[in-house]
């Protein structure tokens, strides 16, 4: 098989890639092989879900960004890739829906979070060895990138925590994500992962108002098995680029265009909606 330029650059992988290719292999071919990047769709979802990040990854690194007001302006203007002309979009309904869960996360951090680890409230990441955004790379058994939104350490070992956004956000769909990550974590600072959580921003169904969900550790060894064999398949002669319909072709920029996607087409999919 001769192997793209794309595909000959693809040295990591991604649990965004990985996924991908278990959810439909066609997608996967178009984007992370072929190389296909078709302008992103931004949907409320999203840009709810880039703010909400720009607030958490900043509160209390700084004693600037412990100012929540000056924050949530800083977010609201500074969120990836959003432009002003989507911000302008933003109902206020939405707008407070943002604020709100922004409020609720300082809320956690000062009363649960930090209270839970150190006596001062003090806003000194290095000293507390709180990471934030930190990029995860790694080679055995196949080579991996992520970034984690949160770590610390403690005298039990690593403990991580990330942040998810969707409304109807479910622990098992990140399950794997953070097994990997907390496998690779482990291997590059040499030390145990105690605990994984999950930080539900948006959901609703949380339970008695908890945002924050356990992830169970003892998946792990078989979640790195899984992706260990995929990564084989993905590599090598037997890799497929075959359509497969799912629900989260509501989400795929390759849905509905004949030339991408020819089987959304027959199935009646039309090309997504610019907003
Ligand atoms: S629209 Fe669905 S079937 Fe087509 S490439 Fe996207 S995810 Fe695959």
């Amino acid at each position: 098989m001769v192997m793209s330029m794309a595909e000959t650059k693809r040295k990591t992988h991604s649990y965004s890639a990985l996924s991908t290719y278990e959810s439909c292999t066609l997608k996967y071919d178009l984007s992370y092989m072929r190389g296909i990047w078709l302008p992103k769709i931004y949907s409320y979802e999203l840009v709810k879900g880039l703010i909400f990040h720009g607030y958490a990854e900043l509160y209390k690194s700084t004693k600037e960004f412990a100012n929540h007001r000056y924050l949530i302006d800083y977010a609201f203007t500074h969120a990836d890739d959003v432009s002003p002309e989507w911000l302008g979009k933003l109902t206020l309904e939405e707008r407070q829906t943002i604020i709100n869960a922004c409020k609720e996360f300082k809320e956690w951090w000062d009363k649960k979070f930090y209270s839970s680890l150190y006596a001062p409230d003090e806003p000194v990441d290095e000293f507390f060895k709180i990471h934030r955004e930190t990029k995860l790379y790694g080679d055995e058994p196949f080579p991996f990138n992520g970034v984690l939104d949160l770590y610390y350490e403690d005298d039990k070992g690593l403990h991580i925590i990330d942040y998810k956004t969707p409304k109807n956000a479910k622990i098992d769909t990140y399950r794997s994500q953070l097994e990997l990550y907390a496998y690779f974590l482990g291997k590059k600072e040499d030390k145990p992962v105690s605990s994984i959580s999950v930080y539900f921003a948006f959901a609703k169904d949380v339970k008695n108002g908890d945002r924050v969900y356990p992830v169970p550790l003892t998946r792990i060894p078989k979640t790195v098995e899984k992706y260990s064999a995929l990564v084989t398949e993905i590599t090598g002669p037997n890799r497929k680029a075959e359509a497969t319909l799912n629900w989260l072709c509501d989400y795929c920029p390759y849905r509905g265009l004949q030339e991408y996607c020819p089987v959304s087409v027959i199935a009646g999919a039309k090309p997504q909606p610019q907003a």
